[in-house]
């Protein structure tokens, strides 16, 4: 985290708290950005001290972040300000506990969400592995588990994926598919459904043999 001591600007109210930047962290912290990171899709940044933040207000080239920890219960105060790369925290402490190899989870979180959105007919434990491999340096055990996030690669799925049929009238969606021409016969008979499905390739394959 790179420290400015610049005097606390106007702009930057959040409720009745003033925000000063005037306080100084003896430590180095790094922040990091992730644009989708937030539960809804929304950016969050993760401190390498283990806490998370949201966007409160975007201004021109700064960022105001508040700690995500908002509960009635425990609410904290705590913020950075961004200004281009520099990350800056304010002057009010952490209410919550820091969350332990939190950037390495986010992290984990996302590559699972995009892996499982761009390879739709991989196995979601084989993405989780993988993403866990890719992150984790040491046996790390109880970080995430990898049948924990092959369950997150799957919800993230299920909401562009059709829904199971449930009898025979279902409705095929080849546009869904992506694949107009591997339909080939579509046959209801005796509460029976035949569907066939080929290749041209495979068509000219079959025509070809004797
Ligand atoms: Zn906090």
């Amino acid at each position: 985290m790179t420290i400015n001591n610049k005097p606390e600007t106007e702009e930057y109210q959040l409720g009745e708290e003033t925000l000063s930047t005037s306080h100084i962290q003896e430590e180095i912290t790094t922040c990091t950005v992730h644009e989708q990171g937030s539960k809804r899709g929304k950016p969050l940044l993760v401190s390498s001290d283990g806490f998370r933040y949201n966007v409160k207000k975007k201004q021109n080239n700064s960022v105001l972040w508040t700690c995500s920890s908002r509960s009635v219960t425990v609410p904290c105060y705590a913020t950075v300000i961004q200004k281009g790369n520099d990350f800056v925290r304010g002057a009010s402490d952490h209410k919550n506990y820091p969350e332990v190899s939190l950037n390495q989870k986010i992290s984990i979180y996302m590559q699972v969400k995009t892996k499982a959105n761009e390879n739709v007919y991989e196995s979601t434990t084989a993405i989780a592995k993988t993403a866990r491999q890719d992150h984790i340096q040491l046996n790390e055990p109880g970080l995430l588990k990898t049948e924990t996030l092959a369950r997150i690669a799957n919800r993230k799925r299920a909401k562009f994926r059709q829904a199971n049929p449930s009898d025979l009238n279902f409705v095929l969606d080849q546009d869904f598919l992506n694949c107009q021409d591997f339909l080939v016969a579509d046959i209801s008979q005796n509460n029976a459904r035949h569907l066939i499905f080929a290749t041209a390739e495979q068509l000219q394959l079959l025509g070809n043999t004797r």
